[in-house]
């Protein structure tokens, strides 16, 4: 992705005098950080380590960073001081004996890699689009990295395809092996989920966030529902934090609202047929025009709404099957989408059955989606809370700081 701050080469003045702005900000920042180097050396000497270790910045270039505490690698602003490196995408920096367009050590690509935001996030079909780079821009960007800076790390952890946390096992996958598992004309097994019954059913998929382990945690059927899904994907900053607690890092946060448009890409390219259950009345209808208008091409052969009692289910499973669809997207909120799906995948016929929680109402419009700047520092729950702060004030304003105490205080049995 071209870079956003990306500008032709300066003339000589702009680039002097960008180059003064950019090594005195860095030294009010280094002043304003003083009190934070200060208790990260104390925390190194209380556990008995150097306070430094090398690290590299962009383009091989050393630093000292801090072994522990917050901000460890403030001291990589020392490289815009001595101008190898400039705050942002596209200044001209000294490289030897040449002046090179340099990489920025803030940019939106870090940002995204930060929070785990999938990387062409600001490009999705909602409308958050790429934007200018004014000073004002600038400023916010560097505030919401270093916003994102204090929790997230950058994904030092160890990588593996597969993370369990709290008992839950998790397909470590960025979107686009995502969006590639669940349409694999295979069954998806790389990671032992799933009860391995080869290609003669529908594969399940399933997002888990915050929310999800918190109801698993009372709700052994919902934790066995999603063990059983054959793909289960990491959704949202809370998974992120316990991942990087545990010392495991996420690849992507995968969510259903960022994972759609590829899927519906995808769906477009193989030809898949598509069948959106749940939501209100009419949610889905909408959801659906919206979809086809978005992705023209896009065959979405029938919808239901997700207000139908146990004993309509069966009829709804044979509506399903005799469009023939290739991908089912449930939207019937948690437990039930889980409960659905692990109950009635042996009777559809599609390739894959995904459990996707209010989605519809996001691309029906009823329901506007976060700004891009509140995902990119994994904090779209407080949106949501403020979208429907009735609905979702037990979901949130108890559920993530109960989930939060958890990973806190109870590090080894993540
Ligand atoms: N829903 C449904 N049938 C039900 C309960 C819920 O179709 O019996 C729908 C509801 O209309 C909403 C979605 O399921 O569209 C759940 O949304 P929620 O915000 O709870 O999901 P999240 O994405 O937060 O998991």
């Amino acid at each position: 992705m071209p870079s956003l701050y990306y500008s032709p080469a300066s003339t000589s003045r702009q680039r002097i005098r960008s180059n003064i702005v950019g090594r005195l900000s860095v030294l009010v920042f280094l002043l304003l950080l003083a009190p934070l180097a200060i208790v990260n050396c104390l925390i190194s000497l209380i556990e008995g380590r150097s306070p430094w270790r090398r690290s590299v910045a962009a383009q091989g270039l050393s630093f000292p960073e801090f072994q522990s505490g917050w901000l460890r690698d403030q001291w990589a602003l020392l490289l815009i001081v001595r101008g190898h490196l400039t705050w942002f995408d596209g200044s001209t920096v000294n490289a030897g004996d040449t002046l090179i367009q340099s990489e920025g050590l803030v940019n939106e690509r870090k940002l995204h890699a930060l929070s785990g935001l999938a990387q062409d996030a600001s490009n999705d079909c909602l409308g958050m689009g790429a934007r200018g780079a004014s000073y004002l821009d600038k400023t916010l960007l560097l505030l919401r990295y270093g916003l994102a800076k204090l929790f997230y790390t950058d994904s030092q952890g160890k990588h593996s395809k597969q993370i369990s946390l709290f008992g839950i096992e998790i397909n470590n996958l960025t979107m686009t092996q995502a969006v590639d598992a669940l349409l694999s004309p295979v069954l998806f097994n790389g990671n032992g989920n799933g009860n391995g019954n080869g290609n003669d059913r529908t594969r399940t998929a399933c997002f888990v966030n915050v929310n999800s382990f918190n109801l698993a945690r009372k709700n052994p059927a919902l934790h066995r529902a999603i063990n059983q899904a054959d793909i289960v994907l990491a959704d949202g900053s809370g998974v992120r934090l316990a991942a990087q607690r545990k010392g495991t890092a996420l690849a992507e946060n995968v969510n259903g609202t960022d994972l759609l448009p590829h899927l519906c890409c995808q769906a477009v390219q193989k030809s898949l047929c598509v069948f959106l259950l749940g939501g209100q009345n009419g949610v889905a209808d909408e959801a659906a025009t919206k979809l086809r208008a978005l992705f023209p091409g896009l065959k979405i052969v029938g919808t239901q709404h997700g207000y139908f009692s146990p004993s309509e289910s069966q009829g709804v499973v044979e509506q399903i099957n005799a469009t023939n669809a290739d991908i089912v997207l449930v939207a019937l909120g948690s437990p039930n989408q889980e409960a659905w799906l692990e109950a009635n995948k042996h009777c559809l016929n599609a390739r894959v059955g995904i459990a996707v929680g209010g989605l519809f109402d996001f691309f029906s419009g009823r329901i506007p989606r976060a700004p891009l700047w509140l995902r990119e520092l994994g904090m779209e729950w407080v949106w949501r809370l403020m979208q429907e702060p009735k609905a979702k004030f037990k979901r949130y304003v108890l559920g993530n700081p109960a989930f939060l105490y958890r990973i806190l205080r109870h590090k080894n049995d993540i």
